[in-house]
């Protein structure tokens, strides 16, 4: 029924996936503008935080993008994964060109959600940030063990809580890789789950360089969680 779904979306792509305008493109020029609004300027991005790993982002989490992120989770539009990729993948190059070897690693859902869902959205925005940097994709660098919950509305005790021991090293790192990794994931909030990687790749010796987020939250309220804690 989802793959049956998604074929449909296929054919019906001169529709816009948040307005159902005709569209050239995934999205018409309307959503399209109001989606670059959402864009962060360069000096948003983390060169400019204390976070270690770094943080990339394309945008600032609400607006457009937030519901163009959840059209793509919950109304079944994984195409929207490829444009939201590119873009991220655009950032990347911009903040760090082509130089350095890397691998890249999506945030992984558990495998019965994904069922649900019928794709991961972080392992389609890391195939489009990788068609763009060139950079390589290890879509079972990570496996997720833990059907987690919601992490909205816990507190940071909880939501530590409910992420401890949610990841395993993937088949794709049963041999650790040689160079570093970079996470990806749709959102970036306060880090938790991106802890918890870091945490088990950090147990087998596989270094995390930094993570990719297409969305986070407005400044200032990021990296609470995160600065002091990988390094
Ligand atoms: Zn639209």
């Amino acid at each position: 029924m989802q793959l049956w779904k998604s074929l449909v979306n296929l054919f019906l792509q001169s529709n816009c996936p948040l307005c159902q305008r005709p569209a050239s493109e995934e999205f018409c020029e309307y959503c399209h503008k109001q989606l670059q609004k959402c864009r962060l300027t360069g000096s948003n991005n983390s060169k400019n935080n204390l976070s270690s790993p770094p943080v990339i982002a394309w945008g600032a989490y609400g607006g457009a993008i937030k519901r163009a992120i959840a059209t793509m989770k919950y109304n079944n539009h994984p195409e929207i994964a490829r444009p939201l990729g590119e873009w991220l993948g655009e950032v990347w190059l911009q903040e760090y060109g082509s130089k350095g070897s890397f691998m890249v690693v999506p945030i992984p859902m558990h495998p019965e959600k994904q069922k649900e869902r019928g794709f991961n959205q972080a392992e389609l925005i890391a195939k489009s940030f990788c068609e763009t940097t060139g950079l390589k994709l290890k879509v079972n660098g990570l496996q997720r063990v833990k059907a987690t919950e919601a992490l909205f509305g816990l507190s940071p005790i909880e939501r530590k809580e409910t992420l401890t021991q949610a990841f395993d090293i993937g088949k794709d790192f049963r041999k650790p890789p040689n160079v570093p990794v970079i996470l990806i994931d749709d959102i970036y909030t306060t880090g938790t789950t991106v802890n918890s990687a870091v945490e088990i790749l950090s147990k087998s010796g596989i270094t995390v360089s930094g993570v990719a987020a297409v969305a986070v939250p407005h400044r200032g309220k990021l990296y609470k969680e995160f600065i002091g804690k990988v390094g």
